[in-house]
């Protein structure tokens, strides 16, 4: 493989014509020499070049995150020195978040609004993780007799993290942060479409001091690079992002190695508004939790669920909201919507909605791809809104993943929670309702990891993240998340004054 000799990490530039892998704290070029084109999806433009790991890059990539757990340096680094490199990872960021948002609008198409919160966040998650990692510890345990119990937390070992195209920088964020807190080495492979920010975020990495071959960072493709990880004996935990039938692939082939495993899958998340609800409030928040990313969000509430007394209402003012979202150029702050990241998911979304169509259901709004004045090169959705839906229409089975939304009608709590679970899947949920034992009583029922009540924002560094069902199972995010990157030993030492002899011979 060859080495690209200018690698150094003092400091990297964000924006570049060409992004290479990561393997052992160098830049390498791909063992083969291919690419991948790094475009951005609202004009469809090449805007980089970027290395395409091989099997064989990958196999690189496995043996430096194996040799750099082995040789102990990072993973016996003490905690508050390596608190410190989290903390100045998020340092870096900071000090260069505005190249960061605008790289990653440009390779993912999302607004800029979106980007800023999330490249805030990917930030705030390396500073809670280097505040949590102290607080990380075993347990001291009761045991009969005269014995001590107490367990430690180790580091499980080298980490695959495997991670989706829709937030490219705080995915990355989400599964580097908590593994190197507490130790682990990770090779982490992006999505083909978006791999731009984890590479720099990577880069960041090293110049803040985390040792060679500690983060490794390998796009490629998935079936290819991916399957690669996951079957590789020296692997000793999977954290995949991504779609349902994917994850369910994945875990069957982990399972031949018995590797870790934490999936974070699909959603078809419902939204509830009771007849109780603060009307504007829930208008704005239910356009907010299906529109933001342009709907390309694992927990986009897109089901809506409307009690029959507000219903006319609420359609009404949602309908005329909609219409007012303003798609255009990510880079410009008042822009709501961004662009769909690529023609074949451009497609999948206008196919669900001609099944839709097909199906009987009635488009309130939007409904066809749009045409955006300046970048008519790009892949634009139209804002849509579908009712006269009903439980049996893919439209409302499956998750779409982009910028649209079905409503429904309920008439009492009982029929909201029956409609609101009969999914597959477990991941958002949201309810809208003034009255708070209500609010708690319907939080109780739902199943769902996650579930918003009188507001539209899924995830703080803190709060767990995760499904139920076939959103799959673990949680990021959280104190808990550093439990799956580690394993518990158990330590029982004898203290009593005679020695043992259990068969009394
Ligand atoms: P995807 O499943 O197609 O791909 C995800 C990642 O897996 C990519 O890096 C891809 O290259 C890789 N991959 C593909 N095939 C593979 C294989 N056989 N072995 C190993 N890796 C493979 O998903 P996507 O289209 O990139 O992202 C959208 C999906 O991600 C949606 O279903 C969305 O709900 C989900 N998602 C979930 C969460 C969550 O936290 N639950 C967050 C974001 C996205």
């Amino acid at each position: 493989m060859a080495k690209v000799q200018e690698a150094a990490f003092e400091k990297a530039e964000t924006k570049r014509d060409y992004y290479h892998l990561i393997i052992n704290g160098e830049r390498m070029e791909s063992s083969n020499g291919s690419t991948i084109d790094a475009c951005n999806p609202a004009t469809g433009e090449i805007i980089a070049k970027v290395a395409k790991a091989t099997k064989e890059d990958a196999e690189k990539a496995v043996q430096a995150a194996r040799q750099a757990f082995d040789n102990g340096k990072w993973k016996k680094t003490p905690i508050n020195k390596r608190s410190r490199v989290l903390n100045k990872i998020a340092a870096i960021m900071r000090s260069r978040f505005n190249e960061l948002v605008e790289l990653e609008v440009l390779n993912s198409g999302k607004s800029i609004s979106a980007a800023e919160g999330q490249v805030m966040q990917a930030i705030e998650d390396f500073e809670f993780y280097a505040g949590a990692l102290v607080a990380h510890r075993g347990s001291v345990n009761n045991v009969p007799g005269q014995f001590h119990n107490y367990t430690e937390k180790e580091p499980v070992g080298v980490c695959a993290q495997i991670i989706p195209w829709n937030y490219p920088m705080m995915m990355a964020a989400w599964k580097i942060a908590p593994a190197i807190a507490v130790g682990c080495s990770v090779i982490v492979k992006p999505a083909s479409l978006t791999p731009l920010t984890a590479i720099v975020l990577g880069e960041i990495c090293l110049e803040a001091g985390v040792p060679s071959g500690v983060v490794n960072i390998i796009p490629g493709p998935g079936a290819d690079v991916g399957n690669y990880l996951v079957e590789h004996p020296d692997v000793n935990k999977v954290a995949f992002t991504g779609s349902t039938p994917i994850g369910r692939d994945l875990m069957g082939k982990a399972s031949q190695t018995l590797k870790r495993v934490t999936l974070e899958l699909g959603g078809k998340s419902p939204n509830i508004v009771f007849d109780d609800a603060d009307l504007e409030a829930a208008i704005d928040g239910s356009l907010y939790g299906i529109f933001y990313n342009t709907g390309q969000s694992c927990e986009a509430r897109s089901r809506l669920y409307v009690h029959e007394d507000i219903y006319d209402d609420f359609v009404d003012k949602f309908v005329e909201k909609t219409k007012k979202l303003k798609l255009g150029n990510p880079l410009d702050k008042e822009t709501h919507v961004g662009a769909i990241i690529d023609q074949g998911q451009l497609d999948v979304i206008n196919n669900y909605v001609q099944s839709a169509i097909a199906d009987g259901a009635d488009i309130l709004t939007g409904g066809k791809p749009a045409v955006i004045e300046g970048f008519e090169g790009g892949y634009w959705f139209e804002p849509t809104v579908i009712a006269n839906v009903n439980h049996d229409m893919d439209v409302v089975k499956e998750e779409i993943f982009g910028p649209v939304v079905v409503i429904m009608k309920f008439k009492d709590e009982k029929e909201a929670i029956k409609l609101a679970n009969d999914t597959e899947f477990g991941l958002g949920s949201a309810l809208w309702t003034k009255d708070g034992g209500r609010a708690t009583r319907v939080a109780n029922q739902i199943e769902a990891g996650i579930v918003m009540v009188n507001c539209p924002f899924s995830a703080f560094p803190g709060t767990p993240f995760g499904g139920y069902k076939q959103s799959g199972f673990g949680r990021e995010l959280c104190i808990e998340t550093l439990d799956l990157y580690t394993e518990t030993k158990s330590i029982i030492s004898f203290y009593g004054s005679r020695p043992l002899n259990p068969f009394g011979i």
